[in-house]
């Protein structure tokens, strides 16, 4: 193994496509690759270990070491040098094996006689696949470009074991480890529980022809797609005019990196040893994922992490392999992807029974979507778009953030018995759909449900809901290219208020900005957008957008009473404003002959703490008060909604935040204006509790909660609980959720 050069890689590559190409079992294929490459590099052993499940490694062809060990030596994750090499994904070359923490010794396969040892990892983007180890009797390192040339052949070995190419004899449950059951913990984005198959957003890019047949063409080809790669890059960049600050900085990286020379470079050594342009691209791209998992430094990953969706683009270039492969979406689809957007995830309508994020976040449009769409969802599931592939079973668990793919039947079983337990509870519930949600002391609760889409309205019927209690209308906007047109909208709040059938529904105008960007609007670039020019700070600015959606619902509306609300309001000021602008549209709609509501009562929505501080004037100015507590509660207590890490760290029943809101309910009750309580904590059986016995008598939440809730409150007596609650406060505690949970825990 002197001199081991470009040329000598490029011949062994060529055999061993060759050797792939052969008839035979797959068990043959890998014992000629294994004679192939001992001879090609003059060593006395070539061996390779690939999983039999994601524990254990088993040797499973040598070219060298006693046959007899074939199938029968197995090793542990992180046992011994092969064990060590799979773990870290990283190779292992010493010219004194013996010495090497970690040695183990293995009579079975008389392995002492090697000093020599040389093992790389046989990955795939994501995925361990096995560990290939040439092995020689002289003391000696082996050269750089000798360890280069084997992690190029192993390359190779994963693209074929990826394809299959080893099963068949005793290879019959070796190989790929997506074939094993794995299990994902990430964060509920939305409750419940699915099973369902594997739908992926965007498939796994199939390398089928690792080896390159002449490196001048594959050159040529690689520098073609990279130069397609930048293009649509700039596209991007010149195209989408209008995005936000972090957006337009992931593409600035993207250029930079589509441009970097050390990438292009270090494929273009991979196609000089023989890869095709595609398995260059897979090589670098599993290095630089190997890199990512040892990086420390966040930027660093990040940076990683775009070279890793670079690296995708180009593939899918190179490949011609685009989203849509042509395959048939399997039934009961479970939708996995990076991340992806509320106009994607609408497009999928409601086939899907659960959708899994590496990403997101629990304010995010998909969130919000999939909340609307009743969907399970999880976020933050760890890579599991590398590791499922289309069509795996797969078990959704939104409740408490978890996914099983293709899950032990012990598991399968367990979480069956868990949905039938759910559709048991949800039967008990629908019994009390007619019935009102009145407590043990004849206090009465209005029960109403949170909406955005049309697809919504049925729930209101199979809830129980008495009506909506906000009906969020960004959805129309933001799911859209253009700013959508007073017909359509107008045509979509009637058919809403139809569906309703005369229950009250409490439309909420236009919220966007901050996290809600539309495509069609300038960026502002604020540095804080959740505080920025958002909602009517906007609709108040410039006004077309806010005065067409009013005039919309309006004639929405012909004739019918309604009520209307406008979002985050920090001053009266602002509201007085609103107010006046929607009476001077129906006054203007009337002078026009068009039918106005016989009434109209016009709300605000509280969401920032200076409302909690207006004075009694505006109080009495509002039809009616909705809390938005999820924006209430992150300015409460500065904590970003969407920031996970803030997110959970302050209790929606602390007693600060408590004593606020009994402050805005005592205020209401002054005024006597009506007040209802519509953020996701409505819809927390302990929080929804917790606010009725605190006298809020109108909450609003997502349909699915209107059960539980009725259910809890009806078992309930809430003056007793007020007094529990009480109790606690006085005694000092910071929280009154132990005191209410453990009222709870004795109905
Ligand atoms: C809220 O802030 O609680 C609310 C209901 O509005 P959104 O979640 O749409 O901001
Ligand atoms: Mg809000």
């Amino acid at each position: 193994m002197v001199d081991y050069s470009d040329s000598d890689s490029r011949t062994l590559l060529k055999r061993l496509r060759d050797t792939l190409a052969t008839d035979g079992d797959g068990q043959d294929r890998l014992n000629r690759i294994t004679h192939l490459i001992a001879d090609s590099l003059g060593t006395q052993v070539c061996s390779i270990y690939l999983f039999r499940d994601p524990e254990t490694l088993e040797l499973c062809a040598t070219e060298g070491l006693n046959p007899e060990a074939v199938h029968h030596t197995r090793m542990r994750l992180g046992e011994g040098l092969v064990g060590r090499v799979a773990r870290s994904g990283r190779p292992i070359n010493t010219a004194d094996a013996p010495s090497e923490p970690g040695f183990r010794y293995m009579a079975e396969t008389g392995e002492e006689i090697y000093s020599s040892f040389v093992g790389v990892p046989i990955q795939r983007v994501g995925e361990k696949l096995g560990v290939l180890v040439v092995q020689s009797k002289e003391k000696r390192s082996f050269t750089e470009d000798e360890l280069y040339g084997l992690d190029v052949v192993a390359m190779v070995l994963a693209e074929m074991t990826e394809l299959g190419a080893f099963v068949g004899g005793e290879n019959a449950e070796i190989g790929a480890t997506h074939r094993f059951p794995s299990m994902f913990r990430g964060t509920s984005g939305q409750e419940g529980a699915a099973e369902g198959r594997v739908w992926l957003h965007e498939p796994r890019v199939v390398v089928t022809n690792p080896v390159g047949e002449d490196p001048e063409a594959e050159q040529a080809r690689l520098d073609a797609g990279i130069k397609e790669l930048r293009e649509r890059v700039d596209e991007m960049l010149g195209n989408i005019k209008v995005i936000d600050k972090d957006q337009r900085q992931v593409l600035e990286t993207f250029k930079m990196l589509a441009a970097s020379k050390g990438w292009k470079r270090r494929m273009s050594e991979d196609i000089d040893a023989g890869l095709s342009a595609e398995a260059a691209v897979e090589k670098e791209q599993n290095s630089a994922r190997a890199r990512m998992k040892l990086a420390p430094d966040p930027y660093l990953r990040e940076r990683l992490n775009d070279l890793d969706d670079l690296s995708n683009r180009l593939l899918r270039i190179l490949t011609g392999q685009g989203s849509d492969t042509g395959a048939e979406m399997p039934e009961n689809p479970v939708l996995l992807a990076r991340n992806i957007g509320p106009a994607e995830l609408l497009d999928y309508d409601r086939k899907l029974k659960g959708v899994v994020l590496e990403e997101g976040s629990v304010g995010s449009h998909a969130a919000i979507v999939a909340r609307a769409l009743s969907i399970p969802l999880v976020i933050h599931a760890g890579r599991i778009t590398a590791e499922a592939l289309n069509g795996d079973q797969i078990l959704v668990d939104g409740d408490q953030g978890v996914v099983h793919l293709r899950p032990e039947e012990s598991v399968a079983h367990a979480f069956r018995d868990k949905i039938a337990m759910q559709a048991e509870a949800q039967k008990r519930y629908a019994d009390l759909r007619d019935l009102p949600a009145t407590d043990l002391s004849g206090q009465t609760v209005s029960l109403v449900m949170n909406a955005g889409l049309m697809a919504d309205l049925p729930s209101l019927k199979g809830s129980g809901a008495e009506g909506v209690g906000l009906f969020r209308t960004e959805l129309q906007f933001l799911t859209r290219t253009r700013v959508p047109r007073r017909g359509e909208l107008a045509q979509l709040y009637a058919k809403v208020m139809d569906a309703a059938a005369g229950k009250r529904v409490y439309f909420r105008t236009l919220d966007i900005g901050s996290d809600k960007v539309v495509p069609y609007m300038k960026p502002q670039d604020e540095p804080n957008p959740a505080m920025g020019w958002r909602a009517l700070r906007v609709g108040l600015d410039k006004p077309g957008v806010l005065r067409m959606q009013l005039q919309a619902l309006l004639r929405a509306g012909n004739g019918r009473a309604m009520s209307i609300m406008f979002p985050f309001i920090a001053l009266p000021e602002e509201f007085y404003a609103a107010r006046d602008m929607l009476l001077r549209v129906r006054d203007r709609e009337a002078q026009l002959g068009r039918p106005v509501p016989e009434e109209l009562s016009i709300g605000a929505m509280l969401e920032t703490p200076s409302l909690g501080f207006a004075p009694d004037s505006f109080y009495d100015a509002c039809d009616f008060i909705s809390i938005g507590g999820n924006d209430l509660k992150q300015f409460f207590f500065a904590a970003d909604r969407e920031n996970e890490r803030v997110r959970k760290r302050y209790d929606t029943l602390d007693t600060s935040f408590l004593t606020f809101l009994e402050r805005i309910i005592a205020r209401c009750a002054v005024a006597n204006t009506p007040l209802s309580f519509c953020g996701e904590d409505a819809g927390r059986p302990i929080e929804a509790l917790t606010f009725a016995a605190l006298g809020i008598r109108t909450l609003s939440m997502r349909p699915a909660s209107i059960g539980p809730v009725k259910h809890l409150i009806r078992r309930s007596d809430l003056t007793e609980l007020r007094q529990i609650i009480q109790r606690a406060r006085n005694e000092g505690q910071a929280s009154v959720r132990p005191a209410v949970t453990s009222y709870l825990a004795h109905l």
